[in-house]
C-alpha cells in the first residue's frame, strides 16, 4: 500500500510574525521556517503504517519553492522513502495545491492520502476537502486514530464535544488532528541517509494545473493590543467597574 503525504513548508511556530510596513502579507525575511506541525504529524503516521508493514512506501509531496526542499528532506529524514516537489514561485491557493496534488495522485495511484487538518500560516483547513471533491475519494478530517484493514481505513475524528467514528473504503484521504500522534526526531543518521534518497521536481505546468488566483489578499495587520487588567480590591469595587465602566450589568 502507498501512502502520500502532502507537506507544507510554513512559518516555524515559535516565530512571532510581523505584518509587512505597508499589510501586503506577513514579513518573512529572515523567518524560520519548518513543516507544517499538522504534517509533521501525518509524516509520522505514515511512517508508522510503514514500520507495521501495512504501507509498503511513503511518498512525501510538497507544492512551492525551491526551499521545500529542506521540508521534504525532513520528511525523508523521518522515514519517507521518496519525494516530489511541485516547483512554484506563484502564491497558491488551496485549490490550486489540492489540483497539483490531484494530478500526483492520478500518477501515483496512492491508496491513503495523509495530509494536515491546517496549515499554521494561512489557517486555511481547505486542501485535504478540496483534493476530496477533486478525486472522489473518501475524506475523514481532524483524524485522532486511523486504522487499516485490508481496502478500509476505520479514522476517529475529534469533533465538537466527542469522538466520531468513521469507515472509509480505500483509496482515501485523511487529515491529521493534533493527538493522532506524536512525532518523532529525525536522528543524525537518517538526516545523513535523506541527502541521498530520491526527490523528483515536477511543476503545475507539467502537471497541466492553472494556478490563476481567484482570491485577492486585501490586507494583513495585527490585532489590537489587548489594554492591561487590573486587580479589584473587593467585590463591591468588581460590581461597581462592571456596572460603571464595562456597563454589562444594570
Ligand atoms: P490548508 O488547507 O492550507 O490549511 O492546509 C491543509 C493541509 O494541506 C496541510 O497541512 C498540508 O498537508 C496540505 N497542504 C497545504 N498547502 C500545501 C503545499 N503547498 N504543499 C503540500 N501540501 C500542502
Amino acid at each position: 500500500m502507498k501512502v502520500l503525504v502532502a507537506v507544507k513548508r510554513v512559518v516555524d511556530y515559535n516565530v512571532k510574525v510581523r505584518p509587512k510596513a505597508d499589510g501586503t502579507g506577513v514579513d518573512l525575511a529572515n523567518v524560520k521556517m519548518s513543516i507544517n506541525p499538522f504534517c509533521e504529524i501525518a509524516v509520522e503516521e505514515a511512517v508508522r503504517l510503514k514500520e507495521k508493514g501495512i504501507a509498503s512506501e511513503v511518498v512525501a509531496v510538497s507544492v512551492g519553492a525551491q526551499q521545500c526542499q529542506e521540508q521534504l528532506r525532513t520528511a525523508l529524514a523521518l522515514g519517507a522513502d521518496r519525494a516530489i516537489l511541485v516547483l512554484t514561485d506563484d502564491v497558491m491557493e488551496p485549490l490550486a495545491i489540492a489540483k497539483c496534488l490531484k494530478a500526483v495522485c492520478d500518477s501515483e495511484s496512492p491508496e491513503i492520502i495523509l495530509m494536515g487538518k491546517q496549515a499554521i500560516d494561512g489557517d486555511n483547513n481547505q486542501t485535504g476537502q478540496m483534493l476530496g471533491a477533486l478525486t472522489g475519494f473518501g475524506q475523514a478530517t481532524f483524524a485522532s486514530e486511523i486504522t487499516i484493514d485490508g481496502g478500509n481505513a476505520s479514522v476517529i475524528r475529534e469533533v465538537d464535544g466527542g469522538l466520531q467514528t468513521v469507515s472509509l473504503s480505500l483509496p482515501a484521504i485523511v487529515t491529521s488532528d493534533l493527538r493522532l500522534n506524536e512525532p518523532r526526531y529525525a536522528s543524525l543518521p537518517n538526516i545523513m541517509k535523506a541527502k541521498k534518497k530520491t526527490l523528483d521536481t515536477t511543476t503545475p505546468a507539467d502537471l497541466g494545473v492553472d494556478t490563476s488566483p481567484r482570491v485577492t489578499l486585501v490586507g494583513v495587520e495585527l490585532p489590537a493590543e489587548r489594554q492591561a487588567g487590573i486587580k479589584v480590591e473587593d467585590v463591591a469595587q468588581l460590581v461597581d467597574k462592571l456596572r460603571n465602566e464595562a456597563k454589562v450589568i444594570s
